[in-house]
Formats: C-alpha cells, structure tokens, sequence
C-alpha cells in the first residue's frame, strides 16, 4: 500500500508484498557491504524512534478508520469499493490495502530486527492495536542479527503479531558469502533459519543463481542446497544475478575478478542446487524477471521432478533454439518457454538474434545490458 507523503518509506519491499502496508521501522541497511546490492549504497543506516514509528501507524490507521465507516455503512462489496475509489480519491491507497487478499504488512527497511525486542513489541502492538484488521507482519531480516536473538525472543515476536521473515541466503558457500561480503556464514545462515522456525514464523530464503560466478558455481549451488536442507524454509525465492552498476560486483565485473556466468550456464547451476535439494517440504518461486525459466516453481518433493524436466527440456535445445528463447525472454517477447511455439514471437526473437549477428554484436553481452532494465 503506497502511503500518503507525510509517512516515511523506504524504496524496497519483497516483490509479494506489492499489495502490503508498508511501515518504515529503520533506514536502509545497517551492513550495506554487499558487493551484488546496489539498493542503500551510500546512505546512512538508522532507527527510527518507536515514537516516530507509531505517529505513522496512527495516521494510516486514520485514512483506514474512514474507510472502516465507510464499509461499516454501505458492506463490503464492488459497489462499495467503486464508490470510495469516485468519491475519496485520497483513500485510495487504503481502500486498496482493505479489499486486498492478505491485508498484510511488511515492516521496511533492510533489517528490521535489528531493533531492540522491547522496540519491536511496542510497535507490533501499537499497530494491531490500531489496525485490528491486519491479517499478516512481514520483515527483511539479516541472518547475523537473527543469530543474535535468542529463539525466545522470535518467539514473543511471532505471539506479537510478526508473521513472515524474508532472509537474503543468497548462497550457503562460504567462500562466496566471503567474497560477495555477505557478513554472514553459513553456520550463521543455519542457525539463524533453524530459530525462526523453531519460533513458528515463516521463513522465506532468497538465493542468488549465479552469485560464484564461472569459477564457483558448482560450490555455490551445493554448499547453499546443504543450507536450505538442513533448515527446510517454507519458501525459497530465486533470483539470477545481475550486475547493477551502482553494486561493488559491477567493478570487480570490469577489473577482471568477478567472471559471470551466462544464461545457459545458470540454467545448469539452478539444476545443480535443485539436484541436491533433499528432504524438504518447501516451495520455490522463480517469479522474478531476472530468471529465465519463472517456470522452475513449485513445492518439495512433488513437483521436483517437472521442475528439472523443463530445464531439461531448456538444455535439451540446440544452440539456435536456446538463442531465440533466451533474447525472446530478455526482451518481453516470452514468458515461458512454451511461448517460443508462438510463431510470431519466434518471428521477432529471431530478427533479433539475426541483427545481432549482423552487426557483430556480443550476444551474452547484450543479454546482460538487458537484464539491467529489470532492477
Ligand atoms: S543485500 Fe541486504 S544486507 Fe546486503 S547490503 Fe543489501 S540490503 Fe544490506
């Protein structure tokens, strides 16, 4: 939910919480080291006061105790929503938030446990105490601050109200977490993923394909499948690597020291990791751009076996066929890999792939370039 301005906010949330309240309980990142993550580069870490926090939960709970009336008066329906939308342009936002699904919150920005437990319940409790209808509380979480609550403390959370905590993985490696400044280990990532489900929230791994690189990616994939293993989150999140230039791994792209991987090659490494993928009962999503295949997705074990039959009917293709799909997809043309039997889809992405031939152009290169209109 996009607040009015008067209320702080942060620039980034996870892509499923598009439809979320978003509620700002610190500033930026508090590591801000990550070689691959260009999102708080250069900005300040900070907490925000409890006070402060709760004068913005107090001003949402505002716009939505009109719509409350509002519903309360006329009943939850089409004509309702149609009516506030006409009327009271200025909820939008919030009549947005009220007819959405989860009526979820996600607390912003990068780290938000970082907060001191006392700060956290205070706010947890100010916010269903305003916002009874809030259905779920969601957070970015680093492993190395999990790791330094005890599992009590995740515990009083979770009774507080906190639902989902979304931790970047990234890699389970832990010469990549080194290279790439992770500022985390994989001992860290374990243990910081075995108490919050020992605490009952939900626990969301993001990884990264790609992130070793050439020289590191048979390691990355099966040091970071261990990790997932041995925790089991309910959800795993994947996204492929790309090199933003206001990210530190941009310039070790440039200087030589960083040597990234094609999409072909991340398509093996995905099937790598899901190869070593053993005994969990998690979800993987793919639904991010910035992957190839968004239809590598669904739950352990049952789907695993479809899951590693469409990159197998990817890698199956020839050279030319992997071509087209690949400039189709970073292009817009396709989706999904089925999308290239579309005849003119198949048309446009193989004018591409004869333009760049043409011209000489570095295909891989251009691929690249692509992917950066994505972040
Ligand atoms: S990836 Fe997360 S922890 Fe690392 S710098 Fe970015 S926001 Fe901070």
């Amino acid at each position: 939910m996009e607040n009015t301005s008067l209320i702080e906010q942060g620039p980034i949330r996870p892509p499923n919480e598009a439809e979320s309240l978003l509620i700002r309980v610190t500033r930026n990142c508090p590591w801000n080291r990550c070689l691959f993550c260009p999102v708080y580069k250069g900005e300040k870490f900070s907490k925000r006061s409890v006070e402060e926090v709760k004068r913005d939960i107090d001003e949402i709970a505002a716009s939505l105790e009109q719509v409350r009336n509002i519903v309360e008066y006329s009943g939850v329906d089409e004509g309702t929503f149609n009516h506030i939308m006409r009327n009271h342009p200025e909820l939008l936002s919030a009549v947005s938030w009220w007819y959405s699904k989860d009526r979820s919150v996600f607390l912003q920005d990068a780290d938000s446990v970082i907060l001191k437990t006392g700060e956290m319940l205070e706010i947890l409790q100010h916010l269903l105490e305003k916002i009874p209808e809030v259905g779920r509380i969601t957070t970015y979480a680093r492993s190395r601050t999990l790791s330094h609550k005890s599992t009590e403390e995740l515990k009083e959370l979770k009774e507080a109200g906190l639902s989902r905590v979304h931790v970047g993985l990234e890699s389970g490696c832990d010469e990549v977490l080194e290279y790439v400044k992770k500022g985390a280990t994989s001992t860290q990532q374990v243990e910081a993923g075995k108490k919050v489900k020992e605490a009952g929230l939900i626990l969301s791994h993001y990884i990264i394909l790609g992130l070793g690189g050439r020289n590191k990616w048979r390691e990355h994939a099966i040091k970071t499948a261990e990790v997932i293993n041995q925790v089991d989150p309910d959800f795993i999140r994947v996204r492929s690597l790309a090199l933003h230039s206001l990210a530190p791994l941009s310039e070790e792209y440039q200087a030589g020291r960083f040597n990234p991987m094609n999409d072909e090659e991340v398509v093996r490494e995905e099937r790598l990791l899901l190869e070593n993928l053993e005994g969990i009962t998690g979800t993987i999503y793919s639904d991010h751009i910035l992957n190839l295949l968004e239809e590598v997705q669904g739950t352990f074990p049952e789907d695993r076996e479809r899951m590693l039959e469409v990159i197998d009917n990817f890698l199956a293709l020839s050279q030319e066929e992997k071509e087209i799909f690949i400039l189709g997809r970073r292009t817009g043309i396709f989706r999904y890999l089925n999308d290239r039997f579309n005849s003119s889809g198949r048309e446009r992405a193989k004018k591409i792939l004869e333009q760049l031939r043409k011209q000489g152009t570095d295909t891989e290169e251009f691929v690249r370039e692509l992917t950066l209109r994505y972040l």
